[in-house]
C-alpha cells in the first residue's frame, strides 16, 4: 500500500494547471511559449479594487472574519445579487464568504452530498469537478452535452440519468470549456427534473458576468422555487482579474449556509479578511467604466480567436456564447486531443488543453484561452496553422 490514501492515490492531477506549469518550465528554459491552456487574463485586477484591499490591510485588517465573512464583504455581495442577478438575499444568514469559486464548490459538495450519491455533471466539464465530487465521497455521472444539441442538456436525457442514489446536479453557465450561456428554457429543464426527484443543484456562476453578444447571464435561483434548492456559487477571479485573490462567495437559504458555515469553521476559520475588503469594493458599486470596457476587449478578444482558428483547415470553431474559451473540434485533423496539445507544445510551444482533460465526450476538441494579448493571439494562430499545413 503507498503512503497516501486512497482518495488522493485515485486522483488525477489538474491537466489544466499541469499545462500551464509545464508551458512556465519551458520558458524558464528560454523558449517563446504561447500559453494558452489556463483559463487566467493577464491584465491586473482594476486599481480601485486593489485600493480597498490594500487600505483594508494597512489600518489593521488583519485578523480573522466571521465564518461567514465581513458584514461589509456580505452586504455587498447582497447588493450585487439584487443589482445584477434579480436576487434578494440576507446578508445576515443567506451568504457566505469563500476562498474563490473551487472552495465554495467544496463547501456545497461536503455539504450535501453522502457517501455514495450520484452527482450529474456535464460532460465536458471543469476539470475539478469530479475529484471534488469524490471528496466528498460521491461519483460523478457524466452526461454528454452533445453538439447536435447546441452543447445543452435534453430534457428526456437529463429525466433518463436520474436514479435513487442522484443527490444533485451540478452545473456551469456559462460553460468551461464549451461556452454555453444557459438560456432559460436549459434552466427550466433542469429545474423541472430537480424539482420532480427533490434534487440540490449547485452552480458555478463565476463567469456570469461575460456573456457575449447582448446574451443575458440567468441565476438558476432566480426561477420559482429553485430558490430553495439552488446552492449558487459565485466569485471574482475571472471577471475581475483576481484569481490570485482566491475569494468568491456563496448565496443559499440560511438552512444551508448555516450547515455550510459549520464546515467552513473547521476546514478554513474563514476567508481572508482584507482580500473581502477589496472584493467588496468590488462588488458594491457597479461595475467601474475600466472594467466594462476589459470585458468589451474580452469578448472582442474571443470573437478575433474563433474566427481565427475557424479559418485554419481541419479545425472548426464557434464564437464562444460566454465565458474565454474557444472550444475547437478538431477531428478533422486525424490528432487525437492528446496528441495534439503535446505536439503543438513539443514542435510550437504553443499550450493548449486537450479536450479529452474535460471528459470522455471532450475527446475530439482542445481548449484555447482566448483573453490573451493581442499579440499572443495573432502569433498562436499562425503557429497552429504553420503546425496543421
Ligand atoms: N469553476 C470554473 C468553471 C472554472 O473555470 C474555474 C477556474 N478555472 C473555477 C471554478 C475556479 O475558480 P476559483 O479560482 O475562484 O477557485
Amino acid at each position: 500500500m503507498g503512503i497516501m490514501g486512497n482518495r488522493v492515490e485515485q486522483m488525477k492531477t489538474s491537466a489544466t494547471v499541469g499545462i500551464a506549469d509545464k508551458a512556465s518550465r519551458l520558458r524558464q528554459q528560454g523558449y517563446s511559449v504561447i500559453d494558452f491552456s489556463a483559463g487566467r487574463a493577464f491584465e491586473a485586477t482594476p486599481d480601485y479594487v486593489s485600493q480597498a484591499a490594500s487600505d483594508a490591510l494597512l489600518s489593521g485588517d488583519t485578523h480573522q472574519t466571521m465564518a461567514l465573512g465581513t458584514p461589509e464583504f456580505r452586504k455587498a455581495c447582497a447588493t450585487k445579487l439584487s443589482r445584477d442577478n434579480f436576487l434578494e438575499a440576507d446578508w445576515e444568514t443567506e451568504i457566505i464568504a469563500t476562498m474563490g469559486v473551487k472552495q465554495a464548490l467544496t463547501l456545497a459538495l461536503l455539504g450535501v452530498v453522502n457517501t455514495g450519491d450520484d452527482v450529474l455533471v456535464e460532460d465536458p466539464c471543469f476539470v475539478s469537478y469530479m475529484p471534488l465530487i469524490n471528496i466528498a465521497g460521491g461519483q460523478a455521472h457524466h452526461l454528454p452535452l452533445k453538439p447536435k444539441n447546441n452543447f445543452r442538456w435534453t430534457r428526456d436525457q437529463l429525466q433518463q440519468a436520474v436514479t435513487d442514489r442522484t443527490r444533485a446536479i451540478l452545473f456551469n453557465s456559462p460553460q468551461n470549456p464549451t461556452g454555453t450561456v444557459h438560456n432559460r428554457n436549459d434552466l427550466e429543464v433542469i429545474a423541472d427534473v430537480a424539482q420532480a426527484h427533490d434534487l440540490i443543484v449547485i452552480t458555478d456562476e463565476i463567469y456570469e458576468r461575460v456573456a457575449w453578444d447582448g446574451r443575458q447571464h440567468i441565476c438558476m435561483a432566480s426561477l420559482p422555487e429553485m430558490r430553495e434548492r439552488t446552492i449558487t456559487c459565485m466569485g471574482l477571479t475571472k471577471t475581475f482579474s483576481m484569481g490570485g485573490w482566491r475569494i468568491g462567495f456563496i448565496f443559499a437559504e440560511a438552512n444551508i449556509v448555516s450547515g455550510l458555515m459549520k464546515l467552513q469553521q473547521h476546514l478554513l476559520t474563514c476567508a481572508s479578511s482584507f482580500t473581502q475588503a477589496g472584493a467588496a469594493a468590488a462588488m458594491k458599486e457597479p461595475p467601474r467604466t475600466e472594467v466594462n470596457d476589459l470585458w468589451r476587449e474580452w469578448e472582442a478578444r474571443c470573437t478575433l480567436m474563433s474566427e481565427g482558428l475557424n479559418d485554419i483547415s481541419g479545425l472548426s470553431c464557434a464564437k464562444p456564447e460566454g465565458g474565454f474559451y474557444a472550444w475547437v473540434d478538431i477531428s478533422a485533423t486525424g490528432y487525437t486531443s492528446q496528441e495534439l496539445a503535446k505536439r503543438l507544445l513539443d514542435e510550437e510551444q504553443v499550450a493548449v488543453v486537450p479536450g479529452s482533460a474535460f471528459g470522455p465526450s471532450g475527446e475530439g476538441y482542445i481548449r484555447i484561452n482566448c483573453v490573451k494579448s493581442r499579440e499572443e493571439l495573432h502569433e498562436g494562430l499562425i503557429r497552429i496553422r504553420r503546425f496543421l499545413t
